[in-house]
């Protein structure tokens, strides 16, 4: 007998395709204003230049939007999603053709019949199982597994959303598979292709009447019509309109890592602004915006975020979803935003490591929302007590310690038997090396600096630094928000080094480097001291010679920096490994994986009250569970509190840390 398509049957006097028509007019209505209120409030955000550098742009697209590289960094998780996702793209053919099955009055698309036809209702069939197994293994390994990443601040509760969306899902396969099953179970007609979903449905249907199959294929088709449409219109309501946002949101992400945006992208002097900072939601920028949109609570952010790790009230994923609602319901002038729904506590908790950012499948960002936060709150004054005496004492001697300029280089008449030329207006030299605050004044870092010096020396480099005329880099003042002092220090710093010739800065500080390269203007010529020596090395300029200690194993701590930041992680390996005797272990958590020392950026100066430990010490048992005894770093704040946590933990006398640069000269 022929099948009759249920969009060809009458009901209650009203033909089938008219149903049709009126279910797609009154979804596609329902969710286009759904959309334009959302299109509303991403117009309502401020200028973001994202435009440029199409071809990364588009590659990027490929990368972590089509093939989902960073989907397998979770690897259960990640097979779940890629299943679903591929299964999306294929199956999205088969709803649309189903909607105009129904609203031709059961109209097939030529092109799927044929030979193309059976091709294509083969691999959906093959799909529409695939997709049905992943989802029940989603919601099974909900249930039993119940990964804490996916709570929203521990409430399993709120989880209903994703349980109804993979049941959504669930329910489109199975009543798609008894579309397929009922007209196959009803019908002599001929095959469609392979259909092993179909098949299977209608094996449990053999032996009922093949009116049966005509009523089981009448029923599915119209429930899967309005699960479709009700499932379209849940979509921009809350986590899952990530499907439609996610790949805009990888195609406009930041391109490079590291640096901060400016105050408002388009205005050149920040003087020029009413306010510098985000203390509304349209303060943020279309794509932080956006963000709000694409963020699929996946929890990976929260994960890999050491601020959360520690205890501190910081979660980013929360962070995100709080935003998201807040946006949603417009309670904008009920509650303040910064400092409100977004605490103090929270918006300082954050180190600016990018672990978040680094883990992020769909490209959320972080950091500079956090520091849009801060320069709202250092511009209401609502910092902590602590940041003003540092802040003041930077404007006034250029440096976080209140110490005279004059002494800036004091440091240098500590290396034996070694002149270190400071430079002055018009002199040249081979190598500039930027000392920065920490490793003029700081005892304990100074040796490092003292190491460099060596380092230089012993290579025959031609090198001088900038002593008194050397100012604070200004990396930790512009992501505390200080973006006027900041621009100061930026200024005089500029003003120097233009009068001043050299080939290439070296820094000791990943932090100064950091902001040398990606906040300072025009493209100085800047490396950390480990990219500079690496070749040295390799080459014999600079030769390690004598063997470590015996019995030591080393561990290398990857400050974020370096590595996340700007992707130096072989370098200060390959230095390692050239050092004799060296006994190199890996932590669990190392490379783009690496866990925050805790004491770059604004950290160092303000204790986060409810933290249950410290994010070195926490780094600390990382490194000992790995196995070693000797942590090295080549970061000076990375030293400063992981030496810190070693006493605090009273491993002083097992554990020790030391710079990368220190090793390297005790060797020579
Ligand atoms: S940047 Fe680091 S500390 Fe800040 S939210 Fe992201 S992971 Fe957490
Ligand atoms: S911000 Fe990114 S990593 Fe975090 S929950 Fe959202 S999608 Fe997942």
């Amino acid at each position: 007998m022929p099948f009759v398509h249920p969009s060809a049957e009458t009901y209650f006097g009203i033909p089938g395709y008219v149903l049709s028509w009126v279910i797609l007019i009154a979804a596609l209505a329902l969710f286009s204003c759904t959309l334009y209120q959302r299109i509303l409030l991403l117009r309502s955000g401020q200028p973001d230049p994202r435009f440029s550098q199409l071809d990364r742009r588009f590659l990027g697209l490929i990368r972590y939007g089509l093939i989902q590289k960073k989907q397998l960094r979770y690897f259960g998780a990640g097979i779940i999603h890629y299943l679903i996702f591929t299964g999306f793209i294929i199956l999205s053919l088969r709803s649309l053709d189903l909607i105009i099955q129904g609203l031709g009055g059961g109209y097939e698309l030529y092109w799927l019949k044929g030979s193309f036809g059976g091709f294509y209702n083969s691999l959906k069939d093959v799909f529409e199982l695939l997709v049905l197994a992943a989802g029940l293994w989603a919601i099974l390994r909900r249930l039993l597994l119940q990964p804490e990443r996916y709570r929203r601040n521990g409430d399993p509760g709120h989880q209903s959303e994703a349980y109804l969306v993979l049941g959504l899902i669930v329910f489109l396969m199975i009543t798609d598979i008894l579309f397929e099953a009922g007209r196959l179970a009803s019908t002599s007609q001929v095959s469609r292709g392979w259909l092993p979903a179909a098949a299977l449905g209608a094996w449990t249907l053999s032996g009922s009447l093949p009116s049966t199959g005509a009523v089981l294929s009448s029923t599915v088709y119209w429930l899967h019509l309005l699960a479709f449409f009700f499932f379209l219109n849940f979509l921009p309501l809350a986590k899952h309109f990530h499907i439609i946002t996610a790949l805009p949101n990888v195609f406009f992400r930041k391109l490079e890592k590291g640096g901060i945006k400016p105050a408002r992208w388009g205005i050149e002097n920040p003087e020029d602004l009413d306010s510098l900072g985000v203390g509304r939601l349209t303060d943020f920028t279309w794509k932080h915006l956006l963000d709000f949109f694409s963020c699929t609570e996946c929890g990976r952010c929260s994960d890999q975020c050491p601020a959360r790790a520690v205890g501190r009230p910081l979660s980013p994923k929360m962070f995100t979803i709080k935003l998201r609602d807040y946006g949603y319901s417009k309670e904008e002038n009920k509650i303040a935003m910064t400092g409100g729904l977004i605490t103090t506590d929270e918006i300082w908790s954050c180190t600016t490591c990018g672990a978040c950012e680094e883990e992020c499948p769909v490209c959320i960002e972080y950091i500079d929302k956090m520091i849009d936060l801060r320069r709202h709150l250092i511009e209401t004054s609502q910092t902590p007590k602590s940041f003003n005496s540092v802040l003041m004492q930077i404007e006034k001697t250029g440096n976080p310690f209140g110490k005279p300029a004059s002494k800036r280089a004091d440091w240098t008449k500590e290396v034996p038997g070694l002149l270190v030329p400071i430079l002055k207006a018009g002199d040249e030299a081979e190598v500039l090396y930027f000392v920065d605050g920490y490793a003029s004044y700081d005892p304990r870092v100074q040796i490092i600096a003292q190491a460099i010096v060596q380092g230089l020396h012993r290579s025959n480099i031609q090198f001088g630094i900038l002593g008194a005329r050397e100012k604070d880099s200004g990396h930790q003042v512009r992501r505390l928000g200080e973006e006027g002092l900041f621009q100061n220090l930026l200024e005089e710093n500029m003003e120097t080094l233009g009068s001043r010739r050299f080939k290439q800065i070296v820094t000791t500080d990943p932090h100064a480097f950091n902001t040398l390269k990606k906040d300072y203007p025009g493209d100085l010529p800047v490396m950390h001291y480990s990219q500079f020596f690496l070749p040295l090395i390799q080459d014999g300029r600079l030769k390690p010679a004598k063997a470590l200690a015996p019995g030591d194993v080393y561990t290398y701590h990857d400050p974020c920096y370096l590595g996340r930041h700007n992707g130096l992680y072989d370098p200060p390996r390959q230095i390692l490994k050239t050092l004799p005797g060296m006994n190199l272990v890996e932590m669990q958590r190392c490379r783009d994986r690496s866990f925050c020392c805790g004491g770059g950026d604004v950290n160092l100066w303000h204790e986060i009250e409810g933290e249950e430990m410290r994010m070195a010490g926490k780094r600390v048992r990382m490194a000992r569970d790995a196995g070693a005894n000797v942590i090295v770093t080549a970061c000076l704040f990375c030293l400063l509190n992981l030496e810190d946590a070693v006493k605090t933990a009273g491993l002083d006398k097992e554990m020790r840390v030391t710079d990368l640069m220190e090793l390297v000269v005790s060797t020579i």
